[in-house]
């Protein structure tokens, strides 16, 4: 199918503001579609095509410099230089743009930024405007096609007539499979061996105590600080995603004995250093030559059979009976008991506990209370904004991504070691955007440089070494907790206070790999 049909479908679908005329729009053009193309519009809509190829590779390619909208922008410049010269090449297809971006995707190592960017080039030159604005979408993953991924399911149900269509995207997360067995009346409720599940998710709680209080008894189990996968099994044949159901099969090495015929389970993998405690979660990411293991702790299929109703309990009795590598637990009604065993996962490196409902089901793709997350955080650091960057979308009246700094006793200056647009309301985003411009020193492009004035409490999952900041450190996750209106800048935290928290984060990690 030409590229070309399916933009001009999309722009119908951006064209119109009643989500009832886009879905129906969206459903009629799906259901004439054949297998493959089906397959290949639904990857491409719903970002599964989605690459890393930053904005600034596509703006090199075609030679823009900055802006908002990408795909706008690309359009524009295109058309502009159309005027000049205009070239007639053969139409693209759907499929050369699904083959380019898997080819993009497969590019690695040195000399492969050059290379993408002289693939774009040329493909870009065979693109009529509206073509590229798509593919400059496509390639950012920056769909913003007036189609969300709601919208794009309820499609496929109307198009195939399956009111289920949400029940199944659940345990059938690729929506291009999932699209292809509602055109083939072949959908199902149950998971599908190789076609990766939403994962179910947890709820925060903020203690032991809490947790009990809510479940009464609770299985709780160590909380690791690794990755999420998902393993599928049949016979000799083995698969894993992540948790956000990409194939990370040839990702990480790992062990995985699991003594069935087939089955889906959901387990972490950590990164173990040379004393057997957990390496931090940089260190599992970037080195490649460290021991891996995986620690499962549930189990949604097993030998042909769905165990999504089978309460919790069961579940992890049926894993205990197919694997020994299970993440660590207890069972217990006892605070003193679970704090205990709380206290023994940090003192081994890991994040927390997780407590788990012993009669719940396995509910894919929510994030319930049947599991909640115990996670007792590092301590909160009180920072400094010293800059801020325009928004985007809803937020580009605002001055709300923050450049969080700590005092650099050594430099006599602030410096960043984080950025965060999280944690204010936009009453509070209105109100700091015209403080910080009344605090404005210097502009450049979308940041504004501040005086140091504005204190805020920062709440943040670990702090990293890093490059990017003078600093040598970055918080991940920042977030802010509160604006303190009641300090003052000297107030703020130090860069040695920074340090002493990264390193006492190894104390517990292993610090040999
Ligand atoms: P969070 O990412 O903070 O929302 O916590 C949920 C994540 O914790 C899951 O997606 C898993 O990757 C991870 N996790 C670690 N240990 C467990 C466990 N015992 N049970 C379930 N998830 C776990």
């Amino acid at each position: 199918m030409l590229l070309e049909e399916l933009v001009k479908v999309l722009n119908r679908v951006r064209e119109t503001s009643s989500r009832e005329k886009k879905v129906a729009i969206m459903a009629d053009f799906l259901r004439n579609l054949d297998d493959n193309d089906l397959k290949n519009v639904v990857k491409l809509i719903s970002g599964i095509g989605r690459i890393n190829v930053s904005w600034g590779t596509i703006a090199r390619a075609v030679g823009l410099s900055q802006g908002e909208d990408i795909g706008e922008m690309v359009r524009r410049s295109l058309l502009e230089k159309r005027k000049q010269h205009s070239l007639v090449e053969e139409a693209v297809t759907v499929e050369e743009l699904i083959d380019l971006l898997s080819y993009l995707e497969s590019l690695k190592g040195k000399g492969s930024s050059e290379k993408r960017v002289a693939l774009i080039r040329s493909f870009f030159r065979r693109l009529s405007p509206e073509e590229a604005g798509f593919v400059a979408r496509c390639i950012t993953g920056e769909m913003r096609a007036g189609l969300s991924k709601g919208l794009l399911i309820e499609a496929i149900g109307r198009a195939f007539g399956r009111g289920d269509i949400s029940k199944a995207h659940t345990v059938i997360g690729d929506l291009s499979e999932l699209a292809l067995m509602a055109k083939k009346g072949k959908l199902q409720v149950s998971p599908k061996l190789f076609s990766p599940i939403s994962p179910m998710l947890a709820e925060s709680c903020y203690s032991v105590k809490e947790a009990l209080e809510e479940m009464g008894i609770a299985a709780f189990e160590y909380k690791l600080d690794g990755v999420r996968v998902q393993v599928h099994k049949e016979g000799d044949r083995i698969k894993m995603f992540s948790r956000r159901l990409s194939d990370i099969t040839d990702r990480f090495r790992v062990e995985l004995d699991l003594k069935c015929e087939s089955c889906i389970t959901e387990g972490e993998i950590i990164g173990l250093g040379l004393d057997g405690r957990p390496v931090p979660f940089q260190i599992l990411m970037r080195k490649a030559d460290i021991r891996r293991e995986i620690l499962f702790f549930d189990l949604v299929y097993l030998n042909g059979k769905t165990l999504l109703d089978t309460p919790y309990q069961e579940r992890r009795k049926m894993l205990e009976e197919i694997s020994d590598k299970l993440v660590p637990r207890i069972v217990t009604d006892d605070q003193k008991r679970a704090e205990e065993f709380l206290k023994e996962a940090m003192e081994m490196g890991h994040e927390g506990l997780m407590a788990k409902k012993l009669n719940s089901p396995y509910q894919a793709g929510v994030r319930g209370r049947y599991w909640l997350k115990i996670k007792p955080g590092l301590e909160k650091l009180d920072l400094v904004i010293v800059g801020a960057d325009w928004g985007y979308g809803r937020r580009s009246r605002w001055l709300s991504d923050y450049y969080l700094a700590a005092y650099d006793e050594e430099r006599g200056t602030f410096e960043v070691v984080g950025k965060t647009f999280k944690g204010l309301t936009d009453e509070e985003f209105e109100k700091m955007t015209g403080k910080l411009l009344s605090l404005a020193v210097k502009e450049d492009g979308k940041t504004v440089w501040v005086k140091p004035e504005v204190v805020v409490e920062v709440a943040y999952d670990e702090i990293q070494r890093s490059p990017k900041y003078r600093s040598g450190f970055a918080l991940r996750f920042a977030r802010i907790t509160a604006i303190r209106e009641d300090k003052s800048p000297g107030d703020a935290d130090t860069i040695s206070k920074i340090k002493r928290i990264y390193e006492s984060q190894f104390s517990r990690k292993s610090a040999k790999w």
